[in-house]
This record gives structure tokens, sequence and C-alpha cells, in this order.
């Protein structure tokens, strides 16, 4: 599996297939793995705060979650020339065709990365794998009411899923959590908390957490599941754009400055930080 350096992250080139087995490996391996699920603001984040970028290191995965990544690792892998005036006319006419086939030509930008796999989709996945590894699920995030709706909603789309436990995520502590994940042996952790919470609760208690062999950072895909926010109109997956949707949609309890704020980050903000980093080789 290659792996394809974007800002200050790493992300893997998987496809669903790959990505499943994979899973299927962590799932009967020994130890846990971490997964992370990365889009554009991630990869932005990482870039700005040193103890995040610190924070993915340590996980062992990461998933292209949208369009955009696949597009940042596409425009890098352009070759440049060493002269910096020859390189900054060069940079920027890449940017521009590069962009342009997002519109009329999205299949370029499949190579290095050659699949999306977007959030809820993603997370089909992982539970199929655990149904045919015969994994116990626990889960942990979101509010109440949507995560007993979600719960309901997943045990009726898979019946032989075994979710084993699961706690809100906004009134907990984490040892009464840890217990009752180390109590129920599940093998599958999903942690849905909102970036970054999520990767740093994560990381700093996967060690308590023997049986589990499979953690990944959510985000608000309960919320989907729960049909508390509808998913984006099949055109709009289809053309990659349920990132813009899921933005659009955000009611943004856990995030700083509004919907409009996000978008902005995600991608003239994200555009930029690529293609300044690649004028100045520091990529
Ligand atoms: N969430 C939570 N506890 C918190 C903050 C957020 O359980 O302290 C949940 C929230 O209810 C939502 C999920 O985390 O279901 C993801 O939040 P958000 O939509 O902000 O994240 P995104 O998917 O946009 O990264």
């Amino acid at each position: 599996m290659k792996k394809v350096k974007i800002l200050d992250s790493i992300v893997n080139d998987f496809t669903e297939d790959s990505l499943k087995q994979e899973l299927k490996a962590s799932f009967n391996g020994q130890k846990g793995c971490l997964y992370a699920k990365v889009n554009t603001e991630f990869l932005l984040r990482a870039r700005e705060d040193k103890n995040f970028a610190a924070t993915l290191d340590q996980f062992d995965y990461s998933i292209a979650d949208g369009i955009g990544v696949l597009w940042a690792a596409k425009f890098l892998s352009r070759p440049v020339v060493s002269n910096k005036i020859l390189r900054t006319v060069q940079v920027n006419w890449q940017w521009l065709y590069t962009s342009l086939s997002l519109v009329f030509y999205p299949k370029y930008v499949r190579n290095p990365i050659p699949e999306r796999i977007p959030g809820v989709d993603c997370l089909y996945l992982m539970l199929e794998s655990a149904i045919e590894t015969d994994s116990p699920v626990y889960i942990l995030g979101a509010e109440e009411k949507v995560l007993v709706t979600a719960i309901d909603n997943l045990q009726e789309k898979y019946p032989k899923l075994r979710i084993v436990g699961h706690h809100e995520g906004y009134n907990f502590s984490d040892k009464a959590v840890i217990d009752e994940i180390n109590r129920s042996g599940a093998k599958l952790l999903v942690v849905a908390l909102g970036s970054p919470k999520q990767e740093y609760w994560i990381k700093d208690n996967i060690e308590k957490l023997p049986s589990v062999r499979v953690a990944v950072g959510e985000g608000g895909s309960f919320d989907f599941i729960a049909g508390t926010f509808k998913r984006a109109p099949r055109w709009m997956q289809k053309i990659g754009l349920e990132w813009l949707w899921r933005l659009f949609m955000n009611k943004n309890k856990t995030h700083s400055g509004g919907r409009a704020r996000r978008i902005w980050n995600a991608v003239p903000v994200f555009m930029y930080a690529i293609v300044k980093s690649k004028i100045n080789n520091e990529v």
C-alpha cells in the first residue's frame, strides 16, 4: 500500500477493497490499529496545530474522505522545475488544470489516491468487516437520542451486527467508558466526538483498551444514520460533493466559526496552503 504526503500528513491510497482487506487483518491482529478519516479541514488543522499533527502520526492509517484530498495528492504529484520563478508559473498552471479536471474529468485526480471513501460509507464498510470477522462493536459519541436511533437503524440494516455497548458523547467519564469497553470486549471502537476531540481521545486511551483492534474517529455519521441530517442527493455524492453538503448541514456544535467559515477553510484556504507549500518546495 502506498502512502501520500499532503502538507504535514500522510494519507493511504485505499480503495474500498484494500481497506476491507486491511480491516480484516487488523481485526485478526494482536494490537489496536488506529484509523483516521481525513478531509481537507483535517489536513489544514494538522498543518496549523503541531499537537494535532503529532497525534495523527500515531494513527496507523488515514483514509481519504473527500475529493479535495484526491485533488491535493494529484496536484502535489505533478513534477516541478527547481527555478523558483518558473516553478511559480508552473505550479499555478498545475493548480488551474487539476482544478478544472474536477469539473470536466474527475477521473484524472484518481491517482495516486484512487478512491475517496466518504464518512458514512466508510463506517458501513467497517461494520461489514466487523460482522465478517465476528467482532463486537462499541460506539462512543453523538447525542443520546441520535445515537439510540442510529443504533436501531444499524441493527435493522445489519441484523448480525453485534453492538455490545454505547455511550453518548457529551457527558461521560473516561474511566467509566473505558471500564465499560473493557467489560464488553469490543474489537471495533467507533468514536464520534467530532475532530480533533475524537482523535485525541483515541490516542490518549487506546493503551487502556486491550480488546480493541480497530479504533476510528468517526465525525458526524450517526446524525446521518439517525436521519437527523439527510445525506447529500445522489448526484452530489456522485460528483464528490458530499463533503460540501455535510459542512452545509452541520449545525456546528463543536467547531469554532460558522458553516461559511468551515467551507472557506475546506476549499480556498486549503488550496492556497497547498499551492504555497508547493511553490516554496515544502512538500
Ligand atoms: N459530538 C459529541 N460530543 C462533543 C462534540 C460533538 O458527541 O463534545 C458529536 C456530535 O453530536 C456529532 C459528532 O460528534 O454527532 C460530530 O460532530 P461534528 O458534526 O461537529 O463533526 P464533523 O463530522 O463535522 O467533523
